[in-house]
This record gives C-alpha cells, structure tokens and sequence, in this order.
C-alpha cells in the first residue's frame, strides 16, 4: 500500500505550511527579474482592481477615511511597487567592487541573494500597507514568505488572507490569522528573516524568539517623535502640518509627532494657527469633529481606554485641555486634543501616544529642548520646523533619530531612495527601495581569481609579506 502526503493547502497547519516553503525555497531563488516582478505585478493588478474594497475594509475597521488610507496604506506601496520595477534588474545584478593592490588579478563583487523563509508580522495601523509592503519586498529580493497581519483589523486581515490564496500558493506566500498566541508559533519557526512592524515591547519579543534561531530581523517599532518649532519657523505653515500630521489617522501613526516643543516666543501665535488649521480641517461648518468624514476613530475599546487614561492622568497631575477633550466610548471617538502644562511625571509624556493628543513643551533655549529629546529613547522620527539653518545644524548635530523631515512631516515613508526606519528602541534595520532590497536579501561577498596568484604568502616565508 503506498501513502501520499496530504495536499497542501493555504488551510495546512502552520508546520506544514513551513515545511513546503522551506522545500519550495530554493526554486524561489533562481527566479529572475522578471519572474519576481510578474508576482509583485499580480498585487498590483490585485489591488487596483479591488480597491474599493480595500478602503470599504479599512472603513469598516476604524472608520478610517478613503483618503488617508490611499495616502498611509496604499500611496507608499504604490511608490515602492513602481520603483522596484524599473531597478529591480540592476539591483539583481552582481555589484562590482574595486580589487585592492595585493589582490591584483582578481575581480570582487557583492551578490544579492535571498535569505530564504521570511516570516512578516504587521500592525493594525496602517493594515494594509505595512503587511503587503515588506511582501513585495520579500519577493523582489527571491524569498518564501509567511504573513501575520494584525487581529485587531479583521476586515482588512480577512481582504489580506483573500488576495493571497487568490495569488500564490502556500509554498511560496501564506498568511496566518491570529493574535499574539499564532504569532508565538510562527516565532518558533526557525525562519532565516523576521521583518516585524509594531511596538518596542512587542519588537524585544521577536528579538529574543529570532535569537533562539540566529535569525536576523528588521524591526519597524516606534516611539515618541517630537517636533520642534523654533522662533523662525513659518507659523501658519508649521501649524498646519504639525494638525494634519498629529491628527492623520486620528494619531495611530508611528511617524506621527507625538510631543510638540515650540519656542515660548512664538507659541501663542502658534497655537492660534493651529487652533484655526483643526478648525478648518475637523470642523469647518462649525460642527464637532465626530461629524466629520475626514476624522478616523481609535481602534477599538481597549486603545481607546488607553489614550482617555493618558488625558486623565495628565490633568489629574496638573495639565490643561486647552484644545477638544471630548470623547464618546460608543464610537471610540476622541477630539482633536491639546494638553499645555505638561511635566516628565505625566504617562502622555512617557509613553507613545498614539492617539489625536498633543502635549505642548514649551523651551526658552535649544539646549533645553536637546535635553528633552536626548533624555528619551533615539525617535523613530524628528521633526524640525525652522528657519535658519544655523538652528537646523544645531539640532541635527546633537540629537539620532530614524529620520528627520524639515518643515514638512511623513515623505520619509514614501521617498524610496532615503532608508526608512528607526535606531535601537524605535527600530533595527531599514527599509524602502533598494534599503528593504539589501535588508531582506544576504549580502554575499566574492572573490574570483582571474590570474595569477599570490605564491610569495606560502611558506617558507620571506620578508615579502611585510609588503602587503
Ligand atoms: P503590536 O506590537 O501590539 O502588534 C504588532 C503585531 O505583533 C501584531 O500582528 C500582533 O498580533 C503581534 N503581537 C502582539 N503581541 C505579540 C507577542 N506577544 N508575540 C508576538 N507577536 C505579538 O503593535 P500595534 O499595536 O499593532 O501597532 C502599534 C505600534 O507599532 C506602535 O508602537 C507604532 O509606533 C508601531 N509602528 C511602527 C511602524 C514603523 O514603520 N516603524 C509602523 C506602524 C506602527
């Protein structure tokens, strides 16, 4: 009697899904530009012909406005997907490096190739974009790979898992729903990468599981960003970027300014403008936010309980809402919010915020605010609004953050020649164009020997080495 293997399917236990993409793996391996870049033309055809449902899913997750998530979810993927089609052959390609004096004779290049079984877990933010980017990603660069989105945005997940099975087979792109405890067994696996977006404490969670295995990992977490508007800055300009950026899927961005440190001399005139900026942005025909289509919503109760205690807290310790405050649990709905007087003992300005809140710090000179940003964990992003370069310089010298955007917020995310990413607590690794190519392929070394060889190093020795 002879017995065959059951059939895999994208239903087959997390093992058996492993196991055939760990077989399939090398085949993935030889396959060509073009080849890879059929795959990521599948998503995209994909995703243009359904995208009313992707917004229709997002929508129905946090009333998350079709705006923001073509602009968050799909605008950056879009970027990343067109520019990895017109480079993808060149980066393929063996990189030629210079042959030093000694090795006269030989040629040297670097070779990109895949690492091989890539496990990707993303958040709940950005559902979409953050889980399908590093996809395409994973497949330029000719690896297998296992998706984990987020639990907490079923209907994007569900959209996910569907465009999926509809696109690949589970030994080359599976995904696996779940909250934490299917994440704990996918983190068993020995894979060869882990590109994980999420929070810092979740991100030690997947350091300490990849550690278990040597497997490398690219870690996408977060923080608190500041933003910084000096005495020069461009008010009305900065005002309205810091509301668009603060507020922009109700704050649940990890790019977001969490913490607001203006100069005392213009911080009045700049609080006004950003009075009047959420005005016109929430509320232009004088009704409450809530009204409003353009307004997302906290994720879920939990989150939402989360972002009230942080406003309690800090008024409870002697901080003032001078700016919304209102709030309805039954819609997870918390108003445009600004805390003034705030102090390092309040939770709003230990912890990242992650919701429409901006605690305001106000600073007399640029040390006082370095003080403030170098007393926290390096930020995932730094913003600077200002007019003089000589201010600029000062800050860029003197503070490390994953990014910086000056007088303007959030292109970093989408500019795929500059590496996106954190620095120790707000992130490990590098992503966007040809950075998240290098992060998730191994970068291998060669040497090839054209002609002669290096005779006088074999022993017996002569003083012919002291020349190398
Ligand atoms: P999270 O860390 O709670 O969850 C992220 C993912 O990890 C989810 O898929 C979740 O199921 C999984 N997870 C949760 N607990 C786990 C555990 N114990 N073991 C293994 N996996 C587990 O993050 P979130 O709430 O979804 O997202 C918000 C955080 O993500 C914020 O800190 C934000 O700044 C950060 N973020 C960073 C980026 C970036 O690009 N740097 C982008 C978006 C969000």
């Amino acid at each position: 009697m002879t017995t065959t293997s059951p059939k895999l399917t994208h239903q087959s236990s997390i093992q058996a899904v492993f196991d055939a993409q760990r077989r399939h793996a090398p085949q993935m391996a030889l396959t060509t530009a073009k080849e890879r870049l059929e795959r990521i033309g599948r998503i995209h055809r994909w995703i243009q012909e359904h995208e009313a449902d992707l917004l229709q899913a997002m929508r129905a997750d946090f009333r998350k406005p079709a705006a923001e998530a073509l602009l968050g979810d799909l605008g950056a993927l879009y970027y990343e997907i067109r520019h990895t089609n017109k480079h993808l052959a060149r980066w393929m390609k063996p990189h030629r490096v210079p042959t030093p004096l000694p090795l006269l004779g030989t040629s040297s290049y670097v070779r990109y190739e895949p690492k091989g079984n890539v496990l990707v877990i993303a958040p709940w933010n950005y559902p979409f974009g953050l889980c399908i980017k590093p996809l395409v990603a994973a497949i330029s660069t000719g690896n297998v790979v296992m998706l984990k989105p987020s639990e907490m945005t079923p209907n994007t997940t569900r959209t996910i898992k569907r465009m999926v099975e509809e696109l690949f087979p589970p030994e080359e792109v599976a995904v696996f729903e779940g909250d934490a405890a299917v994440a704990t067994q996918l983190l068993d696996l020995p894979f060869n990468h882990i590109f994980f977006t999420g929070s810092p404490a979740v991100g030690k969670i997947v350091m300490a599981a990849a550690a278990k295995h040597l497997t490398s990992v690219t870690l996408e977490l977060g923080g608190k960003s500041p933003v910084i508007v000096d005495e020069t800055a461009n008010i009305k300009a900065a005002a309205e970027q810091v509301a668009w950026g603060k507020y922009f899927n109700n704050g649940q961005t990890c790019i977001a300014p969490d913490y607001l440190l203006v100069h005392e001399s213009v911080k009045e005139p700049f609080l006004r403008a950003f009075r009047e900026s959420v005005q016109r942005m929430y509320n232009p025909n004088g009704q409450s936010a809530d009204q409003s289509e353009s307004y997302c919503r906290i994720v879920n109760k939990n989150h939402f309980g989360r972002v009230r205690r942080l406003i309690e807290d800090a008024v409870q310790k002697g901080a003032n809402v001078t700016l919304g405050g209102q709030l309805n649990e039954a819609d997870n709905f918390i108003a445009p919010t600004v805390l003034e007087g705030v102090t390092d003992q309040m939770a709003v300005m230990q912890e990242e915020i992650f919701g429409p809140v901006l605690p305001v710090v106000p600073y007399q000179t640029a040390d006082e605010a370095l003080r403030v940003i170098n007393s926290r964990e390096k930020p995932l992003a730094l913003y600077i609004q200002s007019g003089s370069r000589r201010n600029i310089d000062y800050i860029m010298q003197r503070t490390s953050a994953g990014d910086t955007v000056v007088n303007d917020l959030f292109w970093q995310f989408g500019h795929m020649d500059l590496p996106f990413g954190g620095v120790n607590n707000s992130g490990i690794g590098k992503s966007n164009g040809f950075f998240g190519f290098q992060e998730l392929s191994n970068m291998r070394g060669v040497i090839k020997r054209d002609f002669g060889t290096a005779r006088f190093i074999y022993p017996p020795y002569t003083n012919q080495i002291e020349k190398l």
